[in-house]
């Protein structure tokens, strides 16, 4: 795998682009992450908290950091001083924890909601109703320590590209349904975080603001 070679590739394919390259480390060193940094990138995610904490510890202070994992409650304290992103807060409780935690620092926590596709295999995720029942009815407002930019999906893990376009589809048009009857002020719904190594060109067809790319730059994790 070369790891400079893989980033530059991507760094083109998205250069007239509105998306960005998150490239997901989980598992790698920090030399393959080093070796993507001194290539020009600098925005990483990972899915653990403590490989995440671990590794911002040891690696340049300029790394935007993004969670893309499961997160529970008791270690969001871990993450909100420096997380750049959270890309699955996937429930009210957890948004809760998000908002008291940046409040003890003043620090507004940049997330994402996660969106659960019904035939996908992860059990995470909010419901589409729940979305819309949540941003129509203001709920937003109770967490001014949290600033929700979009969406993130993970489409059903399967050969059927078809099935994976209609899936990100419906992702794209409910981001843009919760645009529209958005008034919440910490909110922008701007953001769509779609697309992996194997459907990350079906993304960017669809609207992916943000692609998390492991694989295909770091080469397969053991
Ligand atoms: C591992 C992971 C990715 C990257 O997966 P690849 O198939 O290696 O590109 C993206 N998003 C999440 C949430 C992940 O856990």
């Amino acid at each position: 795998m070369n790891i400079a070679l893989n980033i530059k590739h991507f760094h083109e394919l998205l250069k007239d682009s509105d998306c960005q390259l998150v490239a997901i480390s989980k598992t790698k060193s920090e030399n393959e992450i080093l070796e993507a940094y001194n290539a020009g990138h600098k925005i990483f995610g990972e899915n653990k908290v403590q490989e995440l904490t671990d590794k911002h510890e040891k690696l340049p202070e300029d790394i935007e950091w993004h969670m893309v994992g499961h997160l529970q409650r008791n270690k969001v304290k871990y993450l909100v001083p420096f997380v750049h992103l959270i890309h699955s807060v996937d429930s009210i409780k957890l948004i809760k924890e998000i908002n008291k935690r940046g409040r003890k620092i003043n620090r507004q926590i940049k997330c994402l909601m996660q969106v659960h596709i019904a035939r996908e295999e992860t059990k995470f995720g909010f419901a589409f109703e729940e979305l819309v029942e949540f941003f129509q009815d203001k709920k937003a407002e109770e967490f001014p320590f949290v600033k929700i930019l979009g969406l993130m999906g993970m489409a059903t893990f399967t050969d059927d590209m078809d099935k994976v376009r209609s899936e990100f589809k419906e992702l794209r048009e409910l981001k843009d349904r919760l645009k529209k009857l958005n008034k919440n002020r910490n909110v922008e719904m701007n953001e769509l975080s779609i697309g992996m190594t194997n459907d990350y060109k079906i993304a960017l067809e669809e609207g992916s603001t943000m692609i998390r790319v492991g694989s295909a730059i770091f080469g397969e994790r053991k």
